[in-house]
């Protein structure tokens, strides 16, 4: 999937997306693979927006914010791949 950085029109409720411009969005759940730095991050059952007609996935803004500091603990532990379960901030 493509991570959306930056500012995203997010609701709980369902938003067309904005990928395909035919399928609506659900909540449920997606897989974020993240490269950074050389380092890879692979993050299970991050819950999501996923759209029913592309299955693109959009990550709230918290959501992104926890996965982006998982990496940043990852940096300064020297990790270099790691693929994790998404657990709650
Ligand atoms: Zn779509």
């Amino acid at each position: 999937m493509r991570l959306v950085f930056g500012p995203m029109p997010y609701s709980e409720k369902a938003m067309r997306c904005v990928i395909c411009k035919q399928g609506r969005t659900q909540p449920g759940v997606t897989t974020v693979t993240l490269e950074r730095d050389g380092l890879v991050l692979v993050v299970r059952e991050v819950p999501a927006q996923v759209c029913t007609n592309c299955n693109e996935a959009y990550l709230d803004e918290n959501t992104t914010k926890h996965v982006l500091n998982t990496a940043e603990q990852m940096i300064r532990c020297g990790t270099q791949v790691d693929v994790r379960r998404y657990v709650p901030a």
